[in-house]
């Protein structure tokens, strides 16, 4: 049951998750959350690390897309110069938006990596799915209250987590 909280992966920035690691995970797709996954909340656009990281996948014939919870305009102009696909109001980790995405791309969710600083939404989402999840550690320690309020629950998750990895 805990199993479904787990991530396949958990990194200490999406940065990590370089074009040799997305090809031997078997993926073609990665979908990013972008709200203290790529960026602070109150960054509206993408960094140039960001861009670069982005155009080196793409390079490598990586698909990139976006998927958010956010509001319509704040994944609008985030996602508006990296002309990759998104969906905002995603309503992770229920498959309304995910699906969207999904029949928008014609995408194979076996063949996509999720990544997300969260487990209620973008790994639970994705093992739902059949998605491999990756959490990364949030960029900024400050959260926005409706995050917040999950964050003690997620810590306990993350101690069973590793500590289940510390036995493999
Ligand atoms: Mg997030």
């Amino acid at each position: 049951m805990l199993g479904l909280l787990y991530p396949k992966e958990y990194l200490d920035s999406f940065k990590e998750l370089t074009p040799k690691k997305i090809k031997a995970i078997g993926a073609k797709t990665v979908i990013f959350d972008i709200d203290n996954t790529l960026v602070p909340y109150w960054v509206k656009t993408p960094t140039p690390e960001i861009i670069s990281y982005f155009e080196a996948l793409k390079s490598e014939g990586i698909d990139v897309a976006v998927l958010s919870n956010s509001r319509k305009e704040r994944s609008e102009i985030f996602c508006r110069g990296l002309s990759i696909p998104y969906v905002w109001k995603a309503k992770k980790p229920f498959k309304k938006g995910f699906s969207r995405l999904v029949n928008k791309l014609s995408i194979d969710p076996a063949k996509c990596i999720i990544v997300g600083d969260q487990i209620f939404t973008d790994v639970l989402l994705g093992n739902l799915r059949g998605v491999y999840s990756v959490l990364v550690k949030k960029v900024n320690k400050k959260d926005e209250l409706v995050t917040a309020v999950k964050r003690p629950l997620e810590k306990i998750v993350l101690f069973f987590y590793l500590r289940s990895k510390k036995n493999e």
